[in-house]
């Protein structure tokens, strides 16, 4: 059974060129060009990757995603959120709705395949990353036995405090995913009103010094500038 790809782009242009490409690749693409049609698709079929354009008439794509994200076939379907406005409300709007990785237009068929295989990829392997049942996360130098709560890198065991753990295995669970500083919070921090985005900053500084080899030059957990954090993508 082929890959199934649901496109949604109002731009036809832009469309018949992720058709084209995506095609090529051997996925089975379905094309939407408007929010309404991709929610009525996305309601009565599964798909293994929606490719959402953020400006559509009508429901825009973040509206799309919110819902995708609530209920129906494609709640755990990985989303590559495509922008057209590179500003970090935007991005951060974007993932927070629950879209897996962005990407900012205009962007070359390179990148797009590039990202949509690291998605299919990832999706493929972990399934469900962070939660239950994955009882260790490999990632380059770094080990998690997520139920004993240690983490190693480099053969060397790591003295972590409860958030440092949290949010490392957050993170390394999902290599190449970009979490906003406010995804981190709520995720890793739960409700909690006393931190705020800079305890993120805080914690991941402490945890670079911990399992980085430069901490001043970070390998492992990057920055996306005007976002958040992610785990290096070691594929
Ligand atoms: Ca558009």
């Amino acid at each position: 059974m082929s890959t199934r790809v649901l496109v949604v782009e109002d731009e036809p242009p832009i469309r018949e060129l992720l058709r084209l490409h995506l095609s090529l690749a051997g996925f089975d693409v379905t094309e939407a060009g408007d929010g309404t049609r991709a929610l009525a698709l996305a309601r009565s079929q599964h798909f293994d990757l929606i490719v959402l354009d953020v400006m559509l008439p009508g429901i825009d794509g973040i509206t799309v995603c919110r819902a995708v994200r609530v209920e129906g076939a494609n709640v755990q379907t990985p989303i590559l959120m495509v922008t057209a406005r590179d500003t970090e409300s935007d991005t951060v709007i974007g993932l927070e709705s629950g879209a897996d990785d962005y990407l900012a237009k205009p962007f070359g068929m390179r990148e797009l395949m590039a990202r949509v295989s690291a998605l299919l990829r990832r999706a493929a392997r972990a399934g469900e990353p962070a939660d239950a049942g994955v009882r260790s996360v490999h990632s380059g130098d770094l080990v998690i036995d997520v139920e004993r709560r240690l983490a190693s890198v480099r053969g060397e065991p790591l003295d972590l405090t409860k958030q440092e753990f949290d949010l490392l295995h957050l993170l390394a669970a999902r290599p190449g995913i970009v979490f906003s500083r406010e995804a981190l919070l709520a995720k890793v921090w739960g409700g909690d009103t006393y931190v705020t985005e800079r305890t993120v900053d805080t914690v991941v500084s402490r945890l670079r010094r911990k399992i980085e080899r430069d901490a001043q030059d970070p390998e492992l957990i990057l920055t996306a500038w005007g976002v958040g954090y992610k785990f290096a993508d070691v594929d």
